[in-house]
């Protein structure tokens, strides 16, 4: 089996900051992580690598410094790793990255057939969710978006069932393979990296594929083949704190009454 997991180098959002006046991102000393959604997909491949062996390539499409991200996922257990960057690259929305994406695996298949590809269910930062199915669809492969749990994967039938996180539900879905997942982090817990594989990363140096090893149209990547565009980024006005009606424990009818009459006197519900 050929497993083929996206990943992308992300901004660390706990520290990313708009700057009110520019209305831009701060990136500067910014540090850069995974996805986070793309560790549990790297996991996840290594889970199914262990129980049915395949062979497992990590690909990110990014600048040079995104090699980060595919040493990280050497680390966790991860066979090769593909960097695609090129300047032609650069400004790629959904529409662009996914069509690199696809082509690369399209490449990566023609080595060795791709079974699976696994990805994140959405990046932090472009926050879209729409690259995992773009890639699908230039792939004309079955999507299975938002996968919580893989049921079972038949190699023999060339089937995959999955469990998808709806709001409130799950969904049971089952699709022929070679399929693409995207996977939230429920699907499984992270483990530790063992030490063989930390210091296999730390040396490793990703294969860089730039827009000459891949067949692509020019006009279809970076900015060129990208039709979206940012018009402004801003930080959400601050909530201001709510208010608490004490004593509902002691006397939850009067709490209560007082809740209702306030939503009366601001108009939220109607008086009778
Ligand atoms: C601040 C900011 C400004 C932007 N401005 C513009 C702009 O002006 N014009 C424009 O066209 N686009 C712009 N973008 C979009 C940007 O190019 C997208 O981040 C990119 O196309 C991927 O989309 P996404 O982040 O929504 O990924 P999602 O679709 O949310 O990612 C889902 C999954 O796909 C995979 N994936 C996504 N990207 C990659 C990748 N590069 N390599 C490998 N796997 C990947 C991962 O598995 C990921 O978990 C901007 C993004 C940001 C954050």
């Amino acid at each position: 089996m050929h497993i083929v997991v996206c990943v992308k180098q992300v901004p660390d959002t706990m520290e990313v900051r708009i700057d009110p006046k520019t209305n831009t991102l701060v990136r500067a000393g910014v540090p850069s992580i995974i996805n986070p959604y793309d560790i549990h997909a790297v996991e996840e491949a290594m889970r199914l690598k262990e129980k049915f062996g395949a062979s497992v390539t990590a690909i990110t499409m990014g600048p040079p410094q995104a090699e980060e991200v595919l040493r990280k996922a050497i680390s966790f257990g991860v066979d090769k790793a593909i960097l695609l960057s090129d300047r032609a690259f650069a400004g790629s929305d959904t529409l662009a990255t996914s069509y690199v994406l696809a082509q690369a695996i399209r490449k990566l298949s023609e080595e060795q057939p791709v079974d699976l590809v696994l990805c994140g269910k959405q990046a932090i930062d472009g926050d879209t969710a729409q690259v995992g199915p773009g890639i699908a669809t230039r792939l004309n492969i079955p999507q299975l978006t938002y996968v919580m749990k893989i049921d079972y994967l038949d190699l023999e039938k060339r089937e995959i069932q999955v469990q998808r996180k709806l709001e409130g539900e799950r969904e049971i879905v089952k699709a022929t393979l070679p399929a693409l997942l995207t996977v939230t982090k429920d699907i499984n817990e992270l483990r530790y990296a063992s030490f063989p594989n930390l210091l296999r990363a730390a040396r490793y140096r990703p294969l860089l594929w730039n827009k000459e090893s891949l067949l692509l149209e020019e006009g279809r990547l970076g900015i060129k083949g990208s039709p979206t565009a940012v018009r402004r980024i801003f930080a959400p006005p601050e909530r201001e704190g709510g208010e608490i009606i004490p004593g509902g424990m002691d006397n939850p009818e009067k709490a209560a009454a007082e809740l209702v009459d306030k939503l009366i006197t601001t108009k939220i519900i109607a008086d009778r």
